[in-house]
């Protein structure tokens, strides 16, 4: 990136906070990853507009990022610029007018998704428990269209607000987005990302207590399935059609196959961890012969859940 580049962001950046040459592995699960050429958390809407239209002028590398929980990060970095949320854009709110058993709430991209959960546990607002104990913000999770226990973020989506690629700040209904498993298909328009600034959710009333009773039973579930120790993405692969991707790879003998600092977990087949000094390589050449054995056996092609970064 250029001189008059940077300047020009620094300048913009009044109220974000502009990072060069910033090392992205503590902005990922993985503690994974090379330096981005400027990070930027962005704390006003205007300034992410500004920095957005003098990036894509420049034909500058961007990307949006969250906890970083579910992203792989090049070893090399990120040769261009990525922004992630500061604190302005974590707000919850209760938008008026209860139509009926539904209380419609609008979250900010950058609200933690355990915020989420204790702030509805607390309103006595049911419907977003399965997202107990996943780590995250609420724009990443839009964009996996996260899920658990059988419930996925989409299906509570009433719409999003959207900074589109011509711009233009816009609520776009959950009717005209298409969402699938992990997957949000129009999350790009034209080659270009859409950010996605906030989300509004529709949510029922129920007790506090009893939703937390849920809430404390899913969290422990989870504890009893996921390993822990080590730093992960989570569930490396999707699930394919019809079949699990961690029983898969279990069933291939894989749990506990090493490449580097990189290892199948030994308690859950589709995790990947960083058992200390991973790299990026390690991950991807681990996640290949994952792919191929997988393939060999039962003739499945793993597809990454993980999204990757600076490859
Ligand atoms: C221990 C563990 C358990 C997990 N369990 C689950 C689980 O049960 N179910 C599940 O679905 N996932 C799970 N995950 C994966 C992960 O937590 C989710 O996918 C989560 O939604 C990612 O959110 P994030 O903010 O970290 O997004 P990131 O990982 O930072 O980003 C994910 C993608 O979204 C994009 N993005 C992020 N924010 C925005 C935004 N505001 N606008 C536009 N693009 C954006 C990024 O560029 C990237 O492409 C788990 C992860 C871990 C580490």
């Amino acid at each position: 990136m250029n001189l008059s580049v940077r300047q020009e962001l620094s300048e913009l950046a009044r109220k974000s906070v502009l990072h060069w040459d910033c090392p992205l592995r503590g902005n990922t699960t993985f503690d994974i990853g090379g330096p981005a050429a400027a990070l930027v958390e962005i704390e006003d809407a205007d300034e992410l507009q500004q920095i957005l239209t003098v990036v894509t002028r420049n034909n500058i590398a961007w990307r949006v990022i969250g906890r970083g929980s579910n992203l792989l990060v090049a070893d090399q970095g990120f040769d261009g610029v990525i922004l992630l949320f500061g604190r302005n854009f974590g707000t919850i709110e209760t938008l008026g007018g209860e139509d009926g058993d539904h209380v419609l709430i609008r979250v900010g991209a950058g609200c933690s998704m355990s915020r989420l959960v204790d702030w509805c546990c607390a309103e006595g607002l049911t419907g977003v428990e399965f997202l107990t104990g996943i780590p995250g913000t609420v724009g990443g999770g839009v964009v996996m269209n996260v899920g658990a226990w059988g419930f996925s973020l989409a299906e509570r989506l009433k719409s999003l607000t959207l900074l589109e690629a011509d711009g233009a700040m816009r609520e776009i209904p959950r009717a005209e987005l298409d969402f699938d498993y992990r997957l949000w298909r129009d999350k790009q328009i034209g080659g270009r990302l859409r950010v996605v600034m906030a989300a509004d959710l529709s949510l029922e009333r129920d007790e506090s207590q009893v939703i937390k009773r849920r809430c404390r039973e899913l969290r422990n579930q989870r504890i009893s399935k996921q390993p822990r120790s080590m730093k992960n993405a989570g569930s490396f692969f999707k699930n394919p059609p019809g079949a699990a991707a961690g029983r898969l790879i279990d069933q291939c003998g894989l749990k506990g196959l090493r490449q580097g600092g990189a290892m199948v977990s030994e308690e859950h087949g589709n995790f990947l961890v960083n058992t200390g000094g991973a790299t990026a390589g390690d991950v991807r050449t681990l996640m290949v012969r994952i792919q191929a054995r997988v393939k060999e056996q039962f003739g499945v092609e793993l597809e990454p859940e993980v999204h990757f970064i600076g490859f």
